[in-house]
């Protein structure tokens, strides 16, 4: 199918009942599991034998390869760490590219390059498959609860067709623009959630070297013009030192790094996130990398000598 035939594909299709899954992690575990609880059929891959397992005892069915995942599917999710792994799934003898699944619908709900994904949109278009990317916001907490904000670019028709699947796993779900607005609204996204847990941390650090209650001080900013969500959700942890992940600080780099790539593609200065990078890298230079965004407290701690990591 070419990709003007594209446009009239959405009508003619049926409802999409068979999904393949791949990439199981900390968000896509629980994404898997909702759909499961919404009646999908699901058929499952991951390069992790465990993730796998994990979703079988939940009630998905194992993939033996991404082909057979492909053409057993009505349609294919994608949530994986990067653009390289997206790619990496769609590319190939094995890939989804050469093997798509029925109703021609590819959804990644990674975050990944706008540019990598307007690049695969068009390339899978020109092969008669719809490609939207529909990074999702919300954390493991709103993928568990169904909760997941998602933002969809792409063919408004695909969108239509996605959006009873997408239900099933978020609640605020929008179609942003054409192919790579959802990923550049994603960065967005990401640069405010690292300037804000920023924020916090420099908020806490004086407050702690001054002697303040830091949990009187985030319940009294939780009903100013400071409250957020990282100070309501993430707070909690930044004050007790709680490096738990969560979102770790290694994917919160990747999307730094993806935002910056963007910003200087077109020209546009972003001082408050290239800092917030510096201090990001500072945490994996001292081994953090593993630990949840939240702990970019301990940078704070260093720099402040409150606490020796
Ligand atoms: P994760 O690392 O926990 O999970 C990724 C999974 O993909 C792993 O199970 C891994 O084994 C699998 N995988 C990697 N490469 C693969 C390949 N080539 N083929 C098959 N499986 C492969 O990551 P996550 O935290 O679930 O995040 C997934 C994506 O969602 C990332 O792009 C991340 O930036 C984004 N995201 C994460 C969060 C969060 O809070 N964790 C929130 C919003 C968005």
């Amino acid at each position: 199918m070419s990709r003007q035939r594209l446009a009239g594909h959405a009508k003619e299709t049926l409802m999409i009942k068979k999904i393949g899954f791949i990439g199981l992690g900390t968000m896509g575990q629980h994404m898997a599991a909702n759909l499961l609880a919404a009646g999908f059929d699901l058929l499952v891959h991951d390069l992790a034998p465990e993730a796998v397992q994990r979703a079988v005892d939940a009630g998905a069915r194992a993939a033996d390869s991404i082909a057979q995942l492909g053409e057993a599917s009505d349609a294919v999710i994608l949530m994986l760490p990067n653009s390289p792994d997206v790619q990496s799934v769609i590319h190939g003898a094995d890939g989804l590219l050469a093997h798509p699944p029925a109703q021609r619908l590819i959804i990644d709900m990674s975050t990944i390059s706008p540019v990598v994904a307007r690049q695969l949109g068009g390339e899978l278009a020109d092969r008669g498959v719809y490609f939207l990317d529909a990074p999702v916001s919300g954390g493991p907490v709103g993928a568990q609860s169904a909760s997941l904000t998602i933002m969809a670019g792409g063919d408004v028709q695909a969108f239509d067709l996605a959006k009873p699947v997408l239900q099933a796993m978020g609640t605020t779900i929008t179609h942003v623009g054409q192919s790579g607005a959802g990923q550049t609204l994603k960065l967005c996204n990401q640069l405010i959630c690292g300037i804000n847990i920023q924020a916090i941390c420099e908020a806490l650090a004086l407050g702690r070297a001054s002697g303040v209650d830091l949990d009187v001080m985030r319940e009294v900013l939780m009903g100013g013009s400071a409250a957020s969500w990282m100070l309501d959700k993430l707070g909690p942890s930044m004050i007790q030192r709680d490096a738990k992940a969560g979102f770790r600080i290694d994917l919160m780099l990747k999307d730094l790094k993806l935002v910056q790539e963007l910003a200087f593609d077109l020209s546009v200065p972003l001082p408050a996130t290239s800092l917030v990078a510096t201090q990001y890298l500072d945490a994996r230079v001292h081994g953090e990398g593993s630990n949840g965004n939240q702990a970019l407290f301990a940078v704070y701690d260093r720099m402040a000598n409150q606490v020796r990591y």
